[in-house]
């Protein structure tokens, strides 16, 4: 893979270290590119950009990235295309850092000083940590009849007319202006 993906934290100038990329499905999915568990469906390269600087000792990464992974609807069952986006702000050291207080210390990952970073582990970790395990195609998704199961979004309901067990059907007679 590209050494653009990896970042050597020794060799870093002082000026840091800044990419924009697109990083392809392909790259995404593939459970070689990296350490952490590679995605699925991803329909879209990836944009990801992102810069390091180093202060006293601790590198700030600072990204921002987006993509879309094939999925199903979590109303109608239908695939769509989710789109998904996230930024991120991430603190690490090469040693235990001092002088700083235990909270500060908390958010810092302290990592061996030859250990290169691969920035696609670290999107696909931002990815996981923005997955919603229910997603819906869109706000406006009808869903399925609960009577006939028809997708609402594409065909009429066949039942129509006998919605006495329909669970929202005591819904309908309940006064919401009071
Ligand atoms: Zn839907
Ligand atoms: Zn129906």
């Amino acid at each position: 893979m590209s050494h653009k993906m990896y970042v050597n934290f020794q060799e870093l100038s002082a000026a840091g270290k800044s990419w924009e990329m697109d990083v392809s499905a392909a790259v995404l999915m593939d459970a070689e590119a990296g350490c952490v568990n590679a995605l699925e469906n991803v329909c879209s390269d990836a944009h990801w950009k992102g810069e390091i600087q180093r202060q006293y000792g601790i590198y700030t990464l600072r990204g921002e990235w987006s993509l879309s992974v094939l999925r199903q609807c979590d109303r109608c069952t239908g695939e769509f295309e989710w789109h998904v986006k996230g930024d991120c702000k991430r603190l690490y050291a090469l040693e235990e850092p001092v002088d700083i207080d235990e909270e500060e210390r908390a958010d810092i990952e302290v990592l061996s000083p030859n250990v290169v970073l691969n920035l696609v582990d670290v999107l696909r970790e931002e990815v996981w940590l923005a997955w919603k395990p229910c997603v819906i195609c869109k706000d406006s998704c009808q869903g399925l009849c609960q009577g006939c199961g028809v997708n609402l979004n594409q065909d009429i309901c066949q039942c129509k007319g006998d919605q006495r067990d329909h669970p929202f059907a005591a819904l309908a007679k309940m006064k919401f202006d009071a």
